[in-house]
């Protein structure tokens, strides 16, 4: 399996909008691996995880196979994650399509609500060119070729998801936006028996500290430990940490230096990793 990260940066992007920080001044002036974009990552070449404003860009810049993609799976429906005016491009007269291949869209109840602010999903739903199914927490699901299952995060939206993907004998946890693991979503792991191959978790306090809706790298520390004692991650497993806010202070090779004594994988827009 491999993992291409296409925006690592929280809600505001780095540089964000607006602001003068000595961060975000640094990444305008730096550019690379300093600037990053909103969430969003590819599993292998077809399974695709939020779509944020930035996807236009990511298609742009990053080579995003976007034509091609039929399962997209969103975490939950704040901005940075999911925007649905681009998810309605898909319709006739903004897209002439190859095929009829119905584009399957998964989340919560929240996600389904966003979506249905957009006057134009329900008509691309009732044609089929788009689907969206609601998925719930610890119900596995079948996408293409993966088994995914939802589980609990702890974060401010209705119903947010962070998701455990496998495929063929490997497996992928996939935990942004959340703060340390809600107690069902520990058990479910134990009982899960099994050993993640790579976990991507949610970093955007960086060195700051902070428990609830996000972490930062110590709590990542202290929850993949909790992790390795109940079984889900071992030695082998690549930790990798995403979702980096400009607010931290701290730019990628800062980051990177630190995480890097502990084994942890910084992620930057564009890193790819096989696992
Ligand atoms: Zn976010
Ligand atoms: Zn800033
Ligand atoms: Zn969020």
């Amino acid at each position: 399996m491999k993992i291409k990260f296409y925006g690592t940066a929280a809600a505001e992007g780095v540089p964000a909008l607006y602001c003068t920080c000595p961060t975000c001044e640094h990444a305008r002036r730096s550019g690379g691996k300093e600037v990053r974009t909103r969430s969003q990552a590819l599993i292998n070449d077809d399974l695709l995880i939020d779509f944020p404003a930035d996807t236009y860009l990511h298609v742009l810049q990053g080579g995003l196979p976007l034509h091609h993609i039929r399962h997209i799976l969103i975490t939950h429906a704040h901005p940075d994650h999911l925007y649905p005016a681009d998810i309605s491009m898909r319709g006739p007269g903004f897209s002439n399509l190859e095929d009829s291949e119905t584009l399957r869209i998964y989340g919560s109840s929240g996600v389904w609500k966003e979506l249905m602010k957009n006057d134009t999903i329900p008509v691309l739903m009732a044609r089929n060119i788009i689907k969206f199914t609601e998925v719930h927490a610890f119900n596995t699901f079948t996408a293409g070729e993966y088994r995914v299952t939802p589980l609990k995060a702890d974060h401010g939206t209705e119903n947010p998801y962070i998701y455990l993907i496998e495929k063929e004998g490997k497996s992928l946890l996939y935990a942004h936006d959340t703060g340390y693991f809600p107690e069902e979503t520990m058990e479910f792991l134990k009982q899960w028996n099994k050993t993640v191959d790579l976990a991507s978790f949610d970093c955007c306090y960086s060195l700051k500290h902070c428990e609830k809706g996000h972490m930062g790298f110590d709590e990542v520390r202290t929850m993949a430990e909790q992790l390795k004692e109940i079984g889900a991650l071992d030695e082998n497993s690549v930790c990798c940490i995403n979702h980096f806010s400009h607010n931290n202070g701290l730019s990628y090779e800062e980051m990177n230096k630190y995480a890097k004594k502990y084994g942890y994988l910084t992620t930057y827009d564009g890193m790819e990793t096989e696992f």
